[in-house]
């Protein structure tokens, strides 16, 4: 059999990286992934050294990579995990992020659904008018924001990748939502206020293939039982597309991330958004109107 050699050395290749012209071992694959995160925080100004960080984890390989590698490059992190209370799914996921933050010694704070917002996602889902990813990203977002605040940190870290990434961007362009895609981007929000904790992807030039081999090479273990609930059709059709234009033509998702970084700025400045920011009349948290969109849709469902 014909051994694949590393294109920086003599040793066995383990991954090819088509949009990189690179064929990599394992040691010049692991310096050349930890170079390109080290690379997308600095571009982007996402942390200061004094920086608390929150990592919103959940057990997957994208969340623990992030938390593995924030820690091994000192910075002060601490895991956030958000139990949705989604039965088979998240309680098979929690093991393997006490293990990691055990194993690393990083302070691990859960919050849960059913303490925060009185159901859990099982038991919303049944009274749901909507689809249960709806409430759940609507939740998630809101509690993984107050628990970051709660702990003291100054940036919260998320664990979204270039698929994610590429994912959004084209959904949101294929459905005429500019305005959402103006508050993406590698550091989210265009509002500044306190009650916000920005949250920052430093993983977002890394596929998921890559993530994947990085936990393994590591030896992160991590879950990867898929949520009950995924599945949204659209965006199975958009990854299966932007698989397939990978495959044809490399370097394709990383083309997409680098335009929308560059039409940025343009989108922010069109839609810059007017008006304060209130306080919620129910719950207190940051809102552009008088109810927060967490506490509408727990009115939904009592
Ligand atoms: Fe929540 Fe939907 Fe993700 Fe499941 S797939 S964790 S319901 S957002
Ligand atoms: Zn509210």
């Amino acid at each position: 059999m014909i051994k694949v050699k590393c294109s920086l050395c003599n040793k066995k290749a383990v991954i090819e990286l088509k949009y990189a012209n690179k064929k990599l071992c394992e040691k010049h694959f692991t310096l050349f992934y930890e170079k390109r995160v080290r690379r997308t925080i600095v571009k982007n100004s996402m942390l200061r050294r004094k920086d608390k960080v929150a990592v919103g984890v959940s057990g997957g390989k994208d969340s623990l990579v992030l938390l593995y590698l924030l820690h091994k490059m000192r910075y002060n992190v601490e895991a956030v995990l958000i139990d949705e209370g989604i039965k088979g799914y998240r309680d098979k996921t929690i093991p393997y992020v006490e293990k990691l933050c055990k194993e690393l010694n990083i302070p691990l704070h859960v919050f849960s659904f059913k303490e925060e917002y009185g159901k859990t996602l099982n038991e919303t889902v049944k009274k749901r008018k909507r689809p249960a990813c709806s409430y759940c990203g609507v939740f998630r977002r809101s509690l993984l924001n107050k628990a970051a605040r709660r702990i003291n940190a100054d940036k919260l870290a998320i664990g979204h990748n270039l698929d994610d990434e590429t994912q959004m961007i084209l959904m949101n362009f294929t459905r005429s939502e500019l305005l959402r895609l103006a508050r993406a981007g590698p550091v989210v929000g265009i509002v500044e206020d306190d009650r916000f904790v920005q949250r920052i992807k430093p993983l977002r030039e890394c596929s998921e293939k890559e993530n994947v081999l990085y936990a393994l090479l590591t030896g992160i273990k991590y879950s990867d039982v898929e949520c009950p609930y995924a599945g949204e059709a659209f965006r199975s059709t958009v990854r299966e597309c932007l698989n397939m234009m990978e495959e044809k033509h490399p370097g394709t998702k990383l083309g997409i991330l680098h335009s929308f970084d560059k039409l940025l700025p343009i989108l922010k400045e069109h839609f810059q958004e007017v008006g304060e920011v209130n306080a919620c009349k129910v719950c207190g948290e940051p809102t552009s109107g008088e109810i927060c969109k967490s506490c509408q849709m727990k009115k939904e469902i009592t």
